[in-house]
């Protein structure tokens, strides 16, 4: 999303420029610099969160600021493909952190077999053994300790304790219970399937982002770091095969940020949109847009992935809805395999919560959700046939028939919990949540949402049949759940018309060898066949971890600082 350079730039020069400061940018920012004799420059093009005006609704340990406009990118993609569904808005974060600012605060690491595919795929030294020291460092574990954890990292993370569970939660675990599934308390220490405590960023009383648990006092006082927020990376400057810097719009006008290293993390939609646009990629698609080709690199762009999620939703009675003043988001979640031929161990998750959003009716939501998190299918990042400020983001969610099926038998399986007696005396008749549109305009935080919101949860709670009726505005038009799921060419339809990403939206410049075609940057993070340029953000993934994707890009951005500091000494 770049736009034309401006005339007349100052210049300066570093060591390091880092061109957003997301997720990983802001790992990368205080590994770098804690060097001193590293010159190091971050941008980001979202406003700034230093430790003394940090907004309240990120700090939240509810995770509010995921509604906040405020801290997003305007970009639209295709759960499908352009001819096959709408382009609707995304979440993409724009802001200091980037989505660690705005996520749903849950940490888990993926399993162990995910890296050891990455490993298989050519990402030497990405295999498990390899990326559990940085897993162990990056965090500060307030519930486990062992080999397998960390106590001294930047980053906190706690479950929920099971005696602060929300009623539904704890109904979830009796069915687990009664079914045979192990709770696992450790989710990202015993890779068992079963039903698990989900592990959150930060204390009880906030959350933790990578820019507050790495952009402190003490690393913004740095003298050799500088950090622009509300500066937008435009261009890269080229000499040859030697990256050499880059154009950045600042509000105080143009700058040339000259760079041994420029290192590129504005997360899996935008940066292969950002090389596209700077003539980096398929030479083919670039001349298809009128843009000169500066290094042909086919992947770039491609391999896009993302966790698909359907989502059934139920009125929660009273004897269901979270106690206040807790401000717990997810609780907990089902892992399990599909067994279905093609998918591997864990391939899916059904999660739930008590609360759909921030408002009072949302406190009277079930939400069960069924995810794929090990997708076969592959989407793309490519130039807009418009000629537009946004790349073309298609998900292509069901781009493999595992996919469809996966996601079919995963409502199944939600059916099979939301009737389970300890869950059904807790809701309402679930269905299967197709027109969330009706739900999405109370999401914005103003008094008279909540006034109104207010009102109708009151009313809910008192008016026999209402909260159905709310929820069933909701649901796909024909009936509930179980009506939906007796007709297999309607489920089937459902799952096309209502399949969602859930931005973890990653590898779309994979890491890999340097002899494979496809791939993009080396196991360094290099582009490969330029000097000077790197990748370092949830792009680099050869392919998205059976967890949330937040806690392997800070891996991933620790791993390759080291790599960085280690090439230096
Ligand atoms: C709403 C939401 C909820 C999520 N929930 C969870 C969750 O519960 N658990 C989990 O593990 N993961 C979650 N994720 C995913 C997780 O946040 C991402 O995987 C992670 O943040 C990706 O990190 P990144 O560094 O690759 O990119 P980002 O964190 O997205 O950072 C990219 C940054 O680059 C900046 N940028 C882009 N272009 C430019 C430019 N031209 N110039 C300057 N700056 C630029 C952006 O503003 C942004 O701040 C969620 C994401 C979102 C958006």
């Amino acid at each position: 999303m770049s736009g034309a350079a401006a005339t007349t730039p100052a210049v300066q020069d570093y060591d390091y420029v880092i061109l957003g400061g997301g997720t990983a940018g802001c790992v990368l920012a205080n590994r770098l610099s804690a060097r001193s004799t590293n010159r190091v420059l971050l941008i980001e093009s979202g406003l700034d969160t230093p430790p003394e005006a940090v907004p309240a609704d990120i700090l939240d340990p509810y995770p509010s600021s995921y509604v906040n406009p405020a801290y997003r990118w305007p970009i639209r993609g295709h759960a499908l493909t352009l001819s096959d569904s709408p382009a609707n808005p995304l979440l993409h974060a724009q802001v200091m952190g980037g989505g660690s600012s705005i996520m749903g605060m849950i940490m888990l690491r993926g399993v162990p077999a995910d890296y050891d595919g990455w490993e298989a795929a050519g990402a030497r030294g990405w295999g498990w053994d390899a990326v559990l020291p940085y897993f162990r460092d990056l965090e500060n574990d307030l519930d486990f300790d062992g080999p397998l954890h960390g106590r001294a990292g930047p980053t906190e993370i706690r479950r929920h304790r099971m005696h602060d569970w929300p009623p539904l939660a704890k109904a979830a675990n009796q069915v687990a219970e009664r079914t045979g599934a192990p709770f696992i308390a450790d989710m990202n220490g015993d890779f068992r399937d079963g039903h698990g405590a989900l592990p959150i960023a930060g204390p009880t009383s906030h959350r933790t982002s990578s820019a507050t648990a790495y952009l402190t006092r003490e690393v913004r006082a740095r003298k050799n770091l500088t950090i622009v927020a509300r500066a937008q990376a435009q261009a890269l400057t080229l000499d040859g095969r030697k990256v050499t810097g880059v154009r950045v719009r600042t509000l105080e006008g143009d700058l040339v940020a000259r760079a041994r290293e420029t290192i590129v993390t504005m997360g899996a939609l935008l940066t292969p949109d950002f090389l596209l646009r700077q003539g980096i990629g398929d030479p083919t698609q670039l001349k298809a847009h009128g843009v000169e080709v500066r290094h042909a690199r086919t992947g770039v762009g491609t391999n896009l992935q993302n966790h698909a999620a359907l989502v059934v939703l139920a009125h929660l009675r009273k004897a269901g809805v979270q106690r206040r003043p807790q401000r717990n988001h997810n609780n907990t979640i089902f892992r399990y395999s599909s067994g279905l031929p093609g998918g591997v161990e864990s391939d899916m998750a059904l999660a739930l919560s008590s609360r759909a959003s921030w408002h009072a009716v949302a406190r009277r939501i079930a939400n069960f959700s069924p995810l794929i998190m090990a997708p076969a299918s592959r989407g793309s990042v490519s130039l807009p046939p418009d000629g537009g400020p946004a790349p073309l983001v298609e998900f292509n969610l069901l781009g493999s028939a595992l996919d469809q099926s996966r996601l079919a038998d995963g409502l199944h399986r939600a059916l099979a919990l939301v009737t389970a007696p300890e869950v059904a005396c807790l809701i309402g008749r679930p269905v299967a949540a197709s027109r969330l549109q009706n739900a999405a305009r109370f999401n914005a935080v103003t008094p008279m949402n909540r006034m109104r919101t207010h009102a109708i949860a009151t009313l809910m709670d008192l008016v026999p049949g209402l909260g159905d009726w709310v929820i069933g505005n909701m649901g796909a038009p024909g009936g509930g759940l179980a009506e939906l799921l007796s007709d297999k060419d309607a489920v089937a339809d459902y799952i096309r018309a209502n399949v969602t990403p859930i931005a973890h939206h990653s590898g779309t410049c994979r890491m890999g060898a340097i002899e494979d075609p496809l791939a993009v940057v080396d196991p360094q993070g290099r582009v490969i066949g330029l000097d000077g340029l790197r990748v370092a953000d949830a792009s680099v993934m050869p392919t998205t971890p059976r967890g949330n994707t937040n806690l392997p890009v800070l891996m991933i951005a620790e791993k390759l600082s080291a790599a960085i500091l280690e090439a230096q000494a």
